[in-house]
């Protein structure tokens, strides 16, 4: 499956940047996307190891970037194999106060941005005649409720119904979208978390009381990306060490 074409967004730190060395390792050719200047250094470091990637500075809040960053994919590199619309931000508000600023930037990066993602790659994948895969990452708040992270769960649940909706659209094509709902995962995200002393607490939420690695996300988007996995469209999977099935 070697010498794709990816595009990763949030491929600067954590889970992002994760996925874009294991694809990278395996022989794909990876677009590494962010807002974050530092993405620069992960296309670098791929680079340097004998990989090839490239930076493209991305706002997926905006549509225009978006739709850049999957044209010049296509320019750079010829195709678009597999889109990762995986660029995220966390989000604690209260219902009560709300902070309407952090509400419509949480909607905007975390499913405004998944659905741009979407829109661009499902429309060149079809016009490229690629059968494709676009994944995209929810949560595994985007099946519970949780305190204080109303827009984080209300974005999460919406990449949820947007993968599914997709997936039944772009099937004629034979472009999957499959999603993935991980569950507590050693990021920069989480620090609001640790931040709040909650540190232990979320470790207990998976089965084996740890924290996920994000490598271990990375093979498990890897797989989900694979021919081999083909049966598997429409589906969020859980990679979340139990998270969702056990209180
Ligand atoms: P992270 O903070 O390490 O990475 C997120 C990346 O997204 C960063 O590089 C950031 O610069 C980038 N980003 C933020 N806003 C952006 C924008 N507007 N445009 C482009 N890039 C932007 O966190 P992570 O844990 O790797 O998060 C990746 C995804 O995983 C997110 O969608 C997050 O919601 C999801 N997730 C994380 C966890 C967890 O516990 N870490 C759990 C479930 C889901």
């Amino acid at each position: 499956m070697a010498d794709r074409v990816v595009v990763i967004t949030g491929a600067a730190s954590g889970i992002g940047r994760a996925t874009a060395l294991k694809f990278a390792r395996e022989g794909d050719k990876v677009v590494v996307a962010d807002l974050n200047g530092s993405g620069q250094d992960i296309a670098k470091q791929i680079t340097k190891d004998g990989g090839k990637a490239t930076f493209i500075k991305t706002d997926v809040s905006k549509q225009e970037d978006v739709q850049n960053l999957v044209d010049k994919a296509v320019e750079l590199y010829g195709s678009i194999d597999v889109m990762f619309n995986n660029a995220g931000i966390g989000d604690m508000g209260s219902i009560l106060e709300p902070n309407i600023d952090s509400y419509h930037k949480t909607i905007g990066v975390n499913q405004h941005g998944v659905a741009y993602g979407i829109f661009a790659a499902g429309r060149k994948m079809k016009e490229l005649n690629v059968n494709g895969v676009i994944i995209n990452t929810a949560s595994v708040f985007g099946y519970m409720a949780n305190k204080g992270t109303f827009a984080y769960q209300a974005s999460k649940g919406a990449v949820r119904m947007m993968t599914q909706t997709a997936a039944l659209e772009l099937a004629p094509f034979a472009i999957r979208v499959v999603g993935v709902a991980p569950g507590g995962v050693d990021t920069p995200i989480i620090q609001g978390y640790k931040d709040k002393g909650m540190l232990e607490h979320l470790k207990k939420q998976q089965m084996r009381e740890q924290l996920i690695q994000p490598e271990a996300i990375a093979n498990a988007v890897y797989l989900l990306s694979l021919k081999e996995a083909d049966v598997i469209n429409g589906s969020i999977v859980m990679l979340d060490d139990g998270y969702a099935s056990f209180k």
